[in-house]
């Protein structure tokens, strides 16, 4: 948040020295909810008046914006709520695990450059430190105008074993517009025309997304998954897999084989893809482009997302441990392949560090646009 410099601001801040905390010798009785950026503040003093039997603490790491807010809390009273002037980063010498009931965050900063995506308040980074201190079966709730941000956090949610709930892209027309509490941001971005998205992220033990090696007992997930993406593919004009490939015999084969791995959650397998090491007769020849090099490679094929898990990085996250197993076993290079029209999968790869290299054809003559990364 931009706020031109306090006139005495030192002293402001000083008058206000009961309910700033310096040490975690000053907390409040435990357990407590934390306000992360709390800006001017009125979001965590509402909260604090509509909740007396409840603890508050917030933080901002804008002296001349945190006085704005501790002034707030002091002049209406409040007594249930003590502010930390400093960065998200300090939470861990304050607290401990389990401390923490709820972190909200509210309009965080969106950092919209790629170059600056680690320090969303929503990257995995951040999200382990309230991880580190948030109780079991805690959350996280998080608004933000910014649906790019939005889209951001919920995969980094997902990504870190939060198990998402409530999430709405229309929070002033949904049901839990009743009990909201608008923030300065908020009233700001709404009077504009900007629709709010809001989630609640739970820290649940046995949600966290888990990779492993595909066993038989996956097939008919896996199957399943594979008929519901033709189904849509169908649906949607792309003519992919529309002659029952992958097969059955093909995916329980790729078990088999040990090359099918698959992520999970709460037991349940919610992706399924197959990394092949050696060559891949479909890729000696390539149109329109040329591969890089041709040093060995591992394919990634049969590619499938369960749909209610669409969107929350789950592909993404594939790739990332896919690259694990190519490096282990000393290949530097990921190769793979798409129909053109497949939108959805030609963005996956383009997000997780492919490069378009040309197009390739499948055993049947079918062209596939063809990509590349080196590790
Ligand atoms: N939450 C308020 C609202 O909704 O009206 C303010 C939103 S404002 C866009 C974001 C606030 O978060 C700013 O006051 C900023 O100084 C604070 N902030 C950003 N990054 C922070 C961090 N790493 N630690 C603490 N505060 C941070």
């Amino acid at each position: 948040m931009r706020m031109r410099k306090k006139k005495h601001g030192t002293q402001r801040l000083e008058n206000c020295a009961e309910i700033i905390i310096n040490s975690k010798e000053e907390l409040l009785a435990l357990p407590v909810s934390v306000e992360i950026g709390c800006g001017k503040g009125g979001f965590i003093c509402e909260l604090a008046k509509r909740n007396p039997d409840k603890n508050y603490i917030a933080i901002e790491r804008v002296p001349d914006v945190a006085l704005l807010a501790a002034e707030k809390a002091l002049a209406a009273g409040i007594t249930n709520v003590r502010f930390i002037v400093g960065d998200a980063r300090i939470l861990p010498e304050f607290f401990s695990k389990g401390d923490v009931e709820r972190i909200y965050l509210n309009f965080s900063d969106p950092w919209p450059k790629k170059g600056h995506f680690k320090r969303r308040l929503t990257y995995r980074a951040f999200l382990d430190t309230y991880k580190s201190i948030l109780c079991d079966e805690g959350s996280i709730i998080f608004k933000t105008d910014n649906r790019p941000l939005f889209d951001f956090s919920l995969e980094e949610f997902v990504f870190s074993g939060f198990e998402l709930k409530g999430v709405t892209y229309d929070l002033h027309n949904s049901k839990l517009a009743e009990n909201n509490i608008v923030t300065e941001y908020e009233a700001n971005f709404s009077a504009k025309g900007f629709s709010i998205n809001r989630v609640e992220a739970f820290l649940l033990k046995d949600a966290s997304v888990t990779f492993r090696k595909a066993e038989p007992a996956d097939l008919d997930a896996a199957c399943k998954y594979f008929d519901m993406a033709r189904e849509y593919m169908r649906t949607h004009g792309i003519d992919q897999w529309q002659d029952g490939y992958p097969q059955r015999e093909l995916i329980a084969e790729d078990i088999e084989k040990g090359h099918a791995w698959v992520l999970t959650t709460k037991g349940n397998v919610v992706a399924f893809a197959c990394l092949c090491f050696g060559n891949e007769p479909t890729y000696d020849i390539i149109e329109d482009g040329a591969w890089p090099d041709d040093l060995p490679y591992a394919a990634i094929h049969r590619i499938v997302v369960s749909p209610e898990h669409k969107g929350l990085g789950l592909a993404g996250r594939m790739v990332a441990e896919f690259k694990k197993i190519c490096l282990e076993n000393e290949v530097a290079v990921i190769r793979g392949d798409t129909h053109n029209d497949n939108r959805s999968m030609r963005r996956m790869f383009e997000k997780n560090g492919f490069t378009h290299c040309g197009t390739i054809h499948l055993a049947n003559g079918d062209p596939r646009v063809a990509y590349y990364q080196k590790i």
